[in-house]
């Protein structure tokens, strides 16, 4: 489990498009957990613009994976 400080710094990357590299760095996760973590933080990366967004903003209303809605105007 990750710690509740590890989550908010996690979360800062919401809205950038930082690379898992660069956030496993930033954040002293190893790469195969920088995924994990951020999943845990609420975010997602999307599709298209590959940036990190909130998880919930990435499912359409049909309940499907859509691009988020900054790709979707
Ligand atoms: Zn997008």
């Amino acid at each position: 489990m990750w710690t509740e400080e590890l989550k908010d710094a996690a979360k800062a990357f919401e809205g950038t498009c930082a690379s898992l590299g660069e956030i496993s760095d930033a954040l002293a996760v190893s790469d195969d957990q920088v995924e994990d973590l951020l999943l845990d933080a609420g975010l997602e990366r999307c599709s298209d613009c590959e940036w990190w967004c909130e998880v919930g903003e990435l499912i359409g209303e049909d309940g499907m994976p859509s691009p988020c809605p900054s790709c979707c105007e």
